[in-house]
């Protein structure tokens, strides 16, 4: 049987110091379904990167297959300057370095997906005490300014269900927050919640950006984009029709599919 090469293994990519994220060249599809037609972006330390498009763009397959929730077809990933090492078919050689890799990545989903038979402070000091093996009274001290942080410091002892959507998904953050992830992945965190919990999610993250969090965020909220992102990408068909940042792209738009999704969605 043969076995694929690893593609690093003849062509390493240099690892530029401040970037926080190369994605090169991304493919990823379902069966015959092209998803990800060629994707390259990059998100130096610091930068916010907005992900726009219409729905089944490839916006939520993007960030999955970063952190390898989805196994990209090709293309190439760094992450920290590390580049992923993959077969030519996309599947990880090391399954230890995508974990490692991981643990970097903090990712909030749309649904908030806590641990639901779990209290607030068990489900943020889950991963680090059981993945991180820090010890657990560290942990707990951690977990709590966390949760303060995202105005949950009185509910750590509360199960999620007695929550409201908003209340969840600042407690998801908090839980991605908690091994202090050097990128953290954002998939439409407020698109979920009732119109009036969007603010206080949307909140939490802009303090997160104004502290200089790199973040990759996929989001329709098109004027929370225009404030906090640095660099947005338009993402159409899986591939990126336009990007730019967030005055040229919301202001001077070049592209008549992004034109035509601005007015859509503005
Ligand atoms: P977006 O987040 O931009 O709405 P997605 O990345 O979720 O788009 O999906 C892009 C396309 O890929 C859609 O057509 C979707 O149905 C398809 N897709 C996503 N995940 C899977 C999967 N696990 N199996 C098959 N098709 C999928
Ligand atoms: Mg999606």
């Amino acid at each position: 049987m043969a076995i694929a090469k690893p593609v690093t293994a003849t062509s390493p990519m240099p690892a530029v110091q401040d970037e926080a994220i190369r994605v090169t060249d991304l493919h990823k599809s379902f069966g015959p379904l092209e998803v990800l037609r060629g994707v390259s972006l990059t998100a130096h330390k610091g930068d916010v990167v907005a992900i726009i498009g219409g729905s089944g763009s490839g916006k939520s397959t993007l960030l999955r297959c970063i952190n390898f929730l989805e196994t990209p077809s090709s293309g190439r990933i760094a992450v920290n300057g590390e580049e992923i090492e993959m077969r030519a078919d996309g599947s990880p050689v090391n399954r230890r370095q995508i974990e490692r890799i991981r643990t970097r990545l903090g990712m909030v989903f749309q649904a908030f997906n806590l641990w639901t038979h779990r209290t607030l402070l068990e489900n943020v000091i889950e991963v680090p005490v059981y993945v991180l093996k820090v010890p657990r009274a560290e942990a707990i001290e951690r977990a709590r300014v966390l949760l303060d942080r995202v105005g949950l410091g009185d509910k750590a002892d509360v199960f999620p269900s007695f929550l409201s959507g908003g209340q969840q998904q600042r407690a998801a953050i908090a839980r991605a927050l908690a091994v202090d992830p050097s990128v953290m992945l954002f998939d439409e965190p407020t698109s979920a919640l009732d119109p009036e919990l969007v603010g206080e999610v949307l909140t939490v993250i802009r303090d997160l950006a104004a502290e200089g969090r790199t973040m990759l965020l996929v989001t329709h909220e098109m004027k929370f984009a225009r404030e906090v992102a640095s660099h947005v990408v338009y993402l159409f068909e899986g591939r990126i029709e336009e990007q730019g940042p967030p005055a040229e792209l919301f202001g001077n738009p070049k592209s008549a599919r992004l034109k035509q999704f601005l007015q859509t969605v503005g």
